[in-house]
């Protein structure tokens, strides 16, 4: 399956650097291996390496090749569920407690790059969730009296308020404060470095097939041979679901793109990232070399598309899209890319231990956070792992 198609923007940042050398040879055990290379598999195995673990992570892509090379890199803690949605879905205690882990992750995804030899480009930004329509004003205004009853930082504009911030007004605006946006391509990248140095075997184009229960641990058998390990955890993305039971998610695709360097974005308020209301929305941000990254128009088909043209196509009404919100900025698409993007039907993320089969877990963190489920779907596991307890694990539990 192909996870994108189209010309993707993020590899081309690094282009020419070899980060991480990789692994040809087995060792004789893993504490655990992670199938799964991109951002999942690289912050678990991170995550894990912190506790002296000996770590393998196998990918049959390259590493970061996968949806997270796809990623545009915004780093939330507010989700595609507002948070007064998710308090009638699933109560106010667990609800709010799910937006506390997802600000935590933001802090924690800081703190890793903190610690990364090469530069990930991660900058703290405001975002600025704009009313797509008067019907959609009420909804901002009943969302940022439940962020601010627990504690989260936001802010309302109305439609006077939001003309004196931005070139283009809409009916309301709610703003939070203590987002980031990162180059996810870099920082997988960095990352794996980062592991390797630690002792971590990178396995390239290695592809997980079979897994043997054997005893205390686990067979995994491979293109290159079999690993042998005391857990399993898959960090396998939208590609393939290697459970027997099917859980509640659905498989769209999704466009985005890159413009070409823009000279002056002085009228772009605090460079924040920029959302919708609306489902399924545009969001934009811009890069350190004064691009934008846009993206949006997702589609009910779940393979990347096939067609450049089409891709082109999309791209262009992306572009188009931003020329309306800032028609003072000459905004040119270089980049263009249709990938193929996972929803949970409660949206909330599938993290934790196969409901029936002893040390295999696994970290999907389908949705538009996908990287701050990333960074606390490691912490759980790491718990569960190391049989610690965890209060959050059971929010997110596959077999909820
Ligand atoms: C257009 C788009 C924009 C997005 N924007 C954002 C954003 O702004 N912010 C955000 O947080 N999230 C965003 N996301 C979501 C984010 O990209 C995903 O959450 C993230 O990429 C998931 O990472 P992953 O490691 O789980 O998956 P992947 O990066 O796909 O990694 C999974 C890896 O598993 C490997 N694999 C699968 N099966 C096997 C096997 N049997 N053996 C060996 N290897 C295997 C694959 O080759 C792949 O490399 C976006 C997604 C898309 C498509």
């Amino acid at each position: 399956m192909d996870l994108h198609n189209g010309s993707l923007f993020w590899p081309t940042t690094l282009e020419g650097e070899q980060v991480f050398k990789g692994k040809q040879k087995i060792d004789k055990h893993y504490d655990a291996v992670i199938v799964g290379g991109g951002m999942s598999g690289a912050l678990t195995a991170y995550t894990l390496a912190q506790e002296g673990l000996h770590i393998a992570i196998v990918d049959k892509r390259e590493m970061a090749g996968g949806s997270s090379s796809a990623n545009t890199g915004l780093l939330q803690f507010s989700n595609d569920i507002m948070l007064h949605e998710l308090i009638e879905q699933i109560g106010e205690k667990k609800a709010v407690k799910f937006y506390k882990l997802c600000q935590k992750a933001v802090d924690q995804l800081e703190g890793v790059s903190d610690t990364l030899l090469r530069d990930t480009d991660l900058i703290r930004r405001k975002s600025i969730c704009y009313a797509s329509t008067k019907e959609h004003v009420q909804k901002l205004q009943k969302e940022y009296e439940a962020l601010i009853k627990h504690g989260f930082p936001a802010e309302y504009w109305t439609e006077e308020e939001m003309k004196e911030h931005l070139p283009f007004v809409k009916p309301a605006a709610l703003i939070t404060y203590g987002d980031a946006e990162v180059n996810p391509y870099r920082f997988i990248q960095g990352i794996l470095e980062y592991l390797e140095q630690k002792g971590v075997h990178l396995f390239e184009h290695t592809e997980a097939k079979e897994v043997e229960e054997q005893g205390s641990g686990i067979l995994l058998h491979t293109s290159i041979g079999p690993f042998s390990a005391s857990n399993i955890i898959y960090a396998t993305g939208y590609d393939t679901i290697p459970i027997d039971e099917k859980i509640g998610s659905d498989i769209n695709r999704s466009y985005a793109i890159a413009t070409e360097p823009i000279e002056d974005l002085s009228s772009w308020e605090d460079r924040a990232i920029i959302w919708e209301t609306k489902r399924p929305y545009l969001y934009l941000r811009t890069t350190v070399d004064n691009c934008i990254i846009a993206g949006g128009l997702d589609e009910d088909k779940p393979e990347a598309p096939q067609s450049e043209e089409w891709i082109v196509n999309r791209g262009q009404r992306i572009q188009n899209e931003l020329r309306k919100l800032f028609p003072d900025l000459s905004i040119n698409v270089a980049y263009s890319w249709g990938a193929s993007f996972g929803e949970s039907l409660d949206n909330l993320p599938f993290i934790g231990k196969h409901p029936h089969k002893e040390r295999q877990y696994y970290l999907l963190g389908y949705g538009g956070n996908g990287t701050v489920y990333s960074m606390l779907g490691s912490n759980i596991l790491r718990d569960l792992i190391l049989d610690r307890q965890n209060e959050d694990a059971e929010l997110v539990k596959l077999d909820r």
